[in-house]
């Protein structure tokens, strides 16, 4: 597995503070409010997993599943709810967790869903963000960091439903992909 790996990105120490200092951020902006996260998985299942527990003040966490990407490394274009929220979402501060926020299109696809149901608010927290990629009008209001043009793996970023479980993010050698 590591033998697949080009370059490492960000050290599992680097992400760990980016986390902190997010969860910080939330936890401020958030204390007054009736917070409810939702992971769209699975993707974001380690950042989710990071990101809760630096947050100081109460919150709830709901999942969905979106599907955009098949085991590609493009997107379709054509997104699918694979599975949706149990939570009712009327009263609740939404904070949208995502891993990584690409073309922009499943988010923006997952955000208009959401609205409709009639949340208090929403929010989107990336922890990637690749800018120079967007296709759709989007932006977070919390991103970890900016990532350049490149496929990254690692901390729940996947390649193939491969890569979820390394600690740190990497660029995966091009022959990997048949790139
Ligand atoms: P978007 O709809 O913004 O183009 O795509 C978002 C989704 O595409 C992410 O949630 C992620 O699953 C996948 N994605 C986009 N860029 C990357 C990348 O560099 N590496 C991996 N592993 N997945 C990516
Ligand atoms: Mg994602
Ligand atoms: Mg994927």
């Amino acid at each position: 597995m590591l033998n697949d790996i080009k370059e490492v990105l960000f050290s599992e120490e680097y992400l760990a503070n980016i986390v902190q200092r997010m969860g910080k951020q939330i936890s401020e902006d958030y204390k007054d409010k009736n917070l409810l996260m939702v992971s769209v998985l699975k993707g974001s299942v380690v950042f989710m997993a990071d990101l809760m527990r630096a947050i100081s003040v109460p919150c709830r966490v709901d999942f969905m599943s979106v599907s955009s990407y098949g085991s590609g490394v493009k997107t379709s274009g054509v997104v699918k709810i694979v599975k949706d929220l149990d939570i009712p979402l009327a009263g609740y501060d939404l904070l949208v967790v995502e891993d990584i926020l690409d073309s922009g299109m499943t988010l923006s696809y997952i955000l208009e869903l959401l609205q409709s149901r009639g949340p208090r608010s929403i929010r989107l927290c990336t922890l990637f963000d690749k800018p120079e990629r967007r296709t759709v009008d989007i932006t977070a209001d919390y991103v970890g960091t900016t990532v350049p043009d490149a496929f990254i793996v690692g901390y729940g970023l996947d390649y193939d439903e491969k890569y979820r479980n390394l600690p740190f993010v990497g660029i995966l050698k091009p022959e990997v992909y048949g790139g």
